[in-house]
């Protein structure tokens, strides 16, 4: 077996909200972690509460890293997150950095979603709107919870309130006040490549017409959600992944912030249905080869 992704550290992947391992014989992190398995690497990808605050979430990681720890014997592990995946890992990596070798935020949220500020104004929790939303995110949680099978233990408590407030600019505020581990000082610069033994490292997508909307996302509605959802922007317009603004992102090292992927591309969504000409699976094998170099 090839072992040039073979990091000295087992790789920990972490879902965003409303995500998964595995629904039916639908991974989320499609044909990313057979690609890194196949170049040597250890991965894990766990599952944590799909509707959750950052915090809540970030506390169970805490005990998959305890038991990937016993498990492999590795001391540490290196931390790749998906979204508010990446917040998550962040909180992991605050409270116990001797266990974290490594927090790579992948399309995460690291400044807040301008999405979820659109939400939060237009469909208050305690209007109509709000409430159809949140009886629909209920439902779809429900649903996504009976579906995955890739987890076999106790089923999360769903709290979109908190979930939703951990993605807002004013949560996430909150939220880089008591964790600000890898963020940068300035709008839009890199942040510290290492703090507390920890190496942080990004890298996001943008939408970009007539590469990100073509090829196979043509037949995919995450591609054309992300389109629709890119109209609330007002901050980073034009400079969005559908969810996420280019500089929302940035955390540690920037590896880039405007590769041709929206959203959900960039974790190979849905089924591998990306823009034209991307490859999400490379930047992740590519990433998998940084670390091994960085001998984590
Ligand atoms: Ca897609």
């Amino acid at each position: 077996m090839p072992q040039s992704l073979a990091t000295r550290y087992p790789l920990v992947l972490v879902p965003g909200m409303l995500g998964f391992v595995r629904l039916g014989f639908f991974p989320y992190w499609y044909g990313i972690v057979p690609a890194l398995r196949a170049g040597g690497a250890q991965v894990f990808a766990v599952q944590v509460a799909p509707l959750d605050a950052s915090e809540v979430r970030g506390e169970q990681l805490l005990a998959h890293i305890e038991q990937i720890r016993e498990e492999t014997g590795a001391d540490k592990v290196n931390l790749i997150g998906h979204s508010q995946g990446s917040l998550t890992a962040r909180y992991a990596a605050a409270k116990r950095p001797e266990w974290v070798a490594s927090v790579t935020s992948v399309a995460g949220p690291n400044h807040g979603s301008e999405l979820a500020d659109h939400i939060h104004l237009h469909y208050p929790i305690d209007g109509v709107k709000g409430r159809l939303m949140s009886a629909l995110f209920h439902v779809v949680a429900w649903v996504m919870g009976v579906l995955e099978t890739g987890y076999r233990g106790p089923r999360f408590k769903a709290d979109l309130q908190a979930s939703h407030h951990s993605l807002t600019s004013a949560g996430v505020a909150l939220f880089n006040r008591q964790y600000p581990q890898g963020l940068p000082d300035t709008w839009g610069g890199q942040g510290a490549a290492e703090v507390n033994g920890v190496r942080y490292y990004s890298w996001s997508g943008t939408l970009q017409p007539g590469i990100t909307d073509r090829g196979r996302n043509l037949f995919d509605g995450t591609n054309r959600s992300c389109r629709l959802f890119a109209r609330s922007f007002v901050r980073e317009k034009g400079q969005c992944d559908g969810m996420v603004g280019r500089y929302s992102s940035h955390l540690g090292l920037v590896i880039g912030d405007d590769f041709p992927l929206d959203h959900f591309d960039i974790v190979n969504q849905s089924m591998g249905l990306v823009g034209k000409g991307a490859e999400p699976i490379r930047l992740f094998v590519e990433h998998a080869q940084r670390l091994k170099a960085a001998g984590v």
